[in-house]
């Protein structure tokens, strides 16, 4: 990688350009179709008219997908940026005939690509249908890193889950016993409930080879549970997931909410018909368990608070805040503005042959750097803010609160509240007590 980017360097400094930024996505290849996040902001920079050159080390290392390649020249095309150099190959993609070969290897790439992945998944097929195991970077738990020899005492273990899970035993409670006998999942990591119905519902520790989710063949490792307890589990866990009563989303202030006596975040709960917010303890949440408030006067409460605080003085200065961008950003568009006159101006100085290039050069070097100083302190000033529209309109949007939806709602209380903390009941009564909210503002 250092290697490819001095070599792009080098390129830069041969035709005298500037180097703005060095857009690197690391071991993240152009095929797997993952974000690269490099070379999103690349994208985003040529089209809001920041770049006007672009060196890459290799075609490939840009674009491999022909759609990919298209959608590229085309932010180029519109931002005007011709120069599109490639170390190796010297492709141009600033001429017709460099674009077209670009077409042409972007789509031999992808062909090939796709060839790969082909003959991979058929060889994968090939694996499953044998019964041979799969790779992957953790052992699965009951089995040696080879994946086919049995580890007995997980073996026990497991077999031991089996028959307490068919017996009605709870996963929370089952978890809470591994926790208990310091049984440690392959990575080391801590035991969670699903980590649990991961492994008991995996049809390989039965014996069977499963590919894409289809049992395919008699695996060539040992069974540590029969086949007849594996469908026993997996109907046993469907049944009881499915009969699971999920509560629709009516708890605004969700993850928001902290408990005032371990600091654990608070989980929304319907308890004795009442929708509540608790500390949980137990695997899954692993909270202290002693802290329980009822929902709709706490929600009611933030909500009033948040509106009240949108109207403040507080938020009047960040409102100032912004007043204040307004008028920089105002000021920079002025300097930028010269600062292009002062170019056009040399450019003129020099078709008339009253600089030399050399000296041109040289004058333009400190205005080119300077605009794009400027344009990026312009994008930061003008990025997005959440809060716009609504500082100052607190009361305004109180008549319209009860209209929102949940999200909305939830998003407009996260714009300006971190965090509140639940402190513990003074007293025990079902009376509501404002003191136990604690809020931390983030503005
Ligand atoms: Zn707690």
């Amino acid at each position: 990688m250092e290697r490819q980017l001095s070599d792009c360097r080098k390129i830069a400094a041969e035709r005298g350009w500037h180097v703005a930024e060095e857009y690197v996505d690391n071991d993240i290849s152009a095929y797997v179709g993952k974000r690269r996040p490099s070379y999103e902001r690349l994208l985003e920079d040529i089209a809001a008219g920041q770049r006007d050159a672009v060196v890459v080390y290799n075609n490939d290392r840009l674009t491999r997908r022909p759609i990919e390649l298209e959608q590229f020249t085309a932010i180029c095309e519109a931002a005007g940026v011709t120069q599109l150099i490639a170390v190796t190959g010297g492709l141009n993609l600033g001429n017709d005939d460099g674009m077209f070969t670009a077409r042409v290897l972007a789509a031999v790439a992808a062909k090939e690509s796709a060839r790969k992945s082909e003959r991979l998944k058929r060889k994968a097929r090939e694996i499953a249908e044998s019964g041979r195991p799969n790779g992957g970077n953790h052992r699965p738990w009951g089995y040696e890193a080879d994946r086919v020899t049995v580890v007995e005492s997980e073996a026990e273990v497991i077999r031991r889950l089996a028959v307490r899970y068919l017996a009605g035993e709870s996963l929370a409670s089952l978890t809470q016993w591994l926790q208990d006998n310091s049984i440690p999942t392959v990575t080391g990591a801590e035991w969670h409930t699903s980590t649990i119905r991961n492994t008991l519902t995996n049809p390989r520790i039965a014996g069977l080879r499963s590919h894409n989710g289809e049992i395919v063949a008699n695996a060539v490792w040992p069974a540590i549970i029969t086949p007849a307890q594996h469908q026993q589990l997996v109907s046993t866990f469907a049944r009881k997931t499915s009969s699971g009563r999920r509560v629709p989303r009516r708890y605004v202030l969700s993850g928001m909410l902290r408990c005032g006596t371990c600091g654990g975040k608070l989980f929304s709960s319907v308890r004795r018909e009442t929708r509540r917010y608790v500390c949980m303890s137990g695997p899954d949440h692993r909270g202290c368990g002693r802290l329980t408030i009822v929902a709709a006067p706490v929600e009611e409460w933030i909500t009033e608070a948040v509106l009240l605080r949108l109207d403040s003085p507080e938020m009047a200065d960040a409102l100032a805040g912004r007043a204040a961008a307004d008028d920089r950003s105002v000021a920079l568009n002025g300097e930028l503005q010269s600062d292009q006159e002062q170019l056009t101006e040399l450019a003129e100085l020099w078709s008339a042959k009253a600089i030399s290039s050399a000296e041109w050069k040289a004058a333009r070097e400190p205005i080119e750097a300077r605009i794009y100083s400027i344009s990026r302190q312009l994008g930061q000033i003008t990025g997005g803010n959440t809060l716009s529209g609504l500082i100052g309109n607190g009361n305004a949007l109180r008549e319209s609160w009860a209209t929102l939806n949940l999200s909305r709602q939830a998003a407009i209380i996260a714009a300006i509240l971190d965090f509140a903390t639940i402190t513990p009941a003074k007293t025990r009564g079902r009376a509501f007590d404002p003191f136990r909210i604690v809020p931390t503002w983030s503005r």
